[in-house]
This record gives structure tokens, C-alpha cells and sequence, in this order.
């Protein structure tokens, strides 16, 4: 399980063993239906995005990312 704040609701892990040993879950997060895809994301990529973070004077609290976005489908029905 996954708690998203942004959201502000848990999730089901994606993965079958929810380890996330090698990788950084991700959320991405339909802001039309709520519907939320986990996707994950190498730790080199996060590290980067840390030392970003830490040179403007900030730490990270949580390397978990809430992206906020559009879904396909909404993205359709929109159209
Ligand atoms: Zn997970
Ligand atoms: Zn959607």
C-alpha cells in the first residue's frame, strides 16, 4: 500500500512485492477522475532531483512524487 497525500487516499501497490529496491514509486494522478497509475522511477533520477532540491535550499521530505495530471480517457472525452 501506498499513501498518497495529495490525493489524500491509500493505493494498491502495482507490484507484486512492493519492495521498490531498485526504483522510487511515482504517482501520477488524474485530476478529471481521480484515477491513479503507479509508475516507477530509477533512484539516480531521484538523486538528481535531490541535489536539485537541495541546492535551491530545500530537502526532500519524501522522494515519492504525486505528479498531477490528465488521463487518457479524460484527455478523449475532453476532445
Ligand atoms: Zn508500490
Ligand atoms: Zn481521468
Amino acid at each position: 500500500m501506498h499513501k498518497l497525500n495529495l490525493a489524500n487516499k491509500f493505493v494498491a501497490c502495482s507490484y507484486i512485492t512492493c519492495t521498490h529496491e531498485y526504483d522510487i514509486p511515482q504517482f501520477l494522478i488524474c485530476n478529471e477522475c481521480q484515477r491513479v497509475k503507479e509508475i516507477s522511477i530509477k533512484v539516480s533520477t531521484i538523486k538528481a532531483l535531490k541535489h536539485n532540491v537541495e541546492e535551491a535550499g530545500f530537502h526532500l521530505l519524501s522522494p515519492q512524487l504525486e505528479i498531477n495530471c490528465i488521463c487518457d480517457q479524460c484527455l478523449n472525452k475532453a476532445a
